[in-house]
């Protein structure tokens, strides 16, 4: 076994403290990162706090990891010592199913792996994330970075950056599509900034007024308060996506108002408390809603690679981890411009 360090919390709502822990030795199709970076997703808020229910205890959360290989095992092939990588929110998937060889590992039929609040493949050992300094992942879970980016905006990629990524491409946003992005934090950033990448006009519908100037220069042509009555009655039936990034309970409806006729809003958003859904927002208009888990490996590496190609990084305070219980106090607060990355070197 490797001796490692991170931090864990230890049971539902503690604190997150120091914690030692072993990763497993390196099987054949192993590699062994050294941790740079992790990003701080809203998912190990929600995690921590057991508010999805089932969580295991200790729990090292974190799947937005940037690192250095260390070693490989004798049968890896994709990366080499010295590599710059990522792991996002998967480590593993039975490799065998339908949705598998579709590359699609994040709906494996018998589930996959998440890199923590998981088990392993053998559905028993638990699974451990990236607020550590060493992580052991199969080599096919293991993304290569562009070598033109800077490291901490990367690492928020490997999760905001492919959940948004995944639907902007699956329904096909392209240019001059109206596309809203609901909830301007850590997902909701990056789906401004790839959506406009894509050629859309990107809307944004925000309760913080004084990230109107950061939508903006997100590359956002607008900028709406979530609550702002005249400013959704003048965009009903404007919109071809509504991409809702929002953590918790809120009114869906508004927004499939501003849905045009067969128009899509995709939640990614993942709130543990469900909102009410009238039938006649559907009805009127044959209306579409719909949710999207993460992307697929393949998929993540083309969000990657289309990042490196546009220059794309998140926007990041990168803090010690000894100010990890803050960030999250902070997060809850929607006081981050737009994610917290930790520096894993001070762990
Ligand atoms: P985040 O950085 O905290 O951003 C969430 C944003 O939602 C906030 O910045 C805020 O935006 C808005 N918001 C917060 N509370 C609100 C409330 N009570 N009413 C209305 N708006 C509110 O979180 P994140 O890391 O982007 O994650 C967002 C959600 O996506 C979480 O639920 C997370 O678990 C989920 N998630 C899902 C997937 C997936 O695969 N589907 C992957 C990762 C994360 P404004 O200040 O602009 O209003
Ligand atoms: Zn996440």
């Amino acid at each position: 076994m490797i001796p490692t360090q991170g931090y864990a919390a230890l049971s539902p709502n503690a604190m997150l403290t120091p914690y030692s822990f072993e990763r497993r030795e390196l099987g054949p199709e192993d590699v062994l990162i050294e941790i740079l970076y992790c990003g701080v997703c809203h998912s190990d808020i929600h995690q921590v706090r057991d508010e999805w229910g089932g969580a295991q205890f200790p729990m090292v959360p974190g799947h937005e990891i940037v690192g250095r290989v260390v070693r490989t095992g004798p049968e890896a092939k994709k990366h080499n010592p010295g590599d710059i990588v990522g792991v996002g929110c998967m480590v593993d998937s039975c490799q065998n199913c339908e949705m598998c060889y579709r590359r699609m590992e994040q709906y494996c039929e018998s589930s996959c792996s998440f890199t923590y609040n998981s088990t392993e493949q053998d559905k028993k050992t638990p699974t451990q994330g990236g607020y550590a300094k060493h992580i052991v992942t199969k080599e096919h879970f293991v993304l290569k970075i562009p070598s033109n980016l800077p490291l901490s905006g990367v690492a928020p990629l490997l999760c905001a950056g492919v959940t948004t990524y995944s639907p902007l491409r699956h329904w096909n946003v392209r240019f001059g599509q109206k596309v809203a992005v609901v909830g301007l934090g850590g997902l909701g950033h990056m789906a401004v900034k790839l959506a406009c990448a894509m050629g859309a006009e990107v809307t944004v519908f925000s309760n913080t007024a004084n990230k109107a100037e950061d939508a903006r220069r997100m590359g956002a042509r607008h900028f709406v308060i979530s609550k702002d009555e005249d400013g959704i009655r003048a965009r009903l039936g404007y919109f071809d996506l509504v991409l809702d990034t929002v953590s918790a309970q809120h009114d869906l409806n508004p927004f499939l108002e501003m849905l045009r006729v067969d128009g899509t809003m995709v939640l990614v958003g993942a709130p543990p408390n469900s909102s009410p859904l009238p039938a006649f927002s559907l009805i009127n208009g044959r209306k579409n809603l719909t949710g999207s888990l993460i992307g697929g490996i393949t998929e993540t590496q083309e969000m990657l690679d289309f990042c490196g190609k546009h220059g794309i990084t998140a926007d990041v305070e990168v803090i010690p981890a000894n100010k990890i219980n803050e960030a999250y106090e902070r997060t809850l607060r929607s006081d981050v411009r737009y994610r917290f990355v930790i520096d894993c070197s001070t762990i």
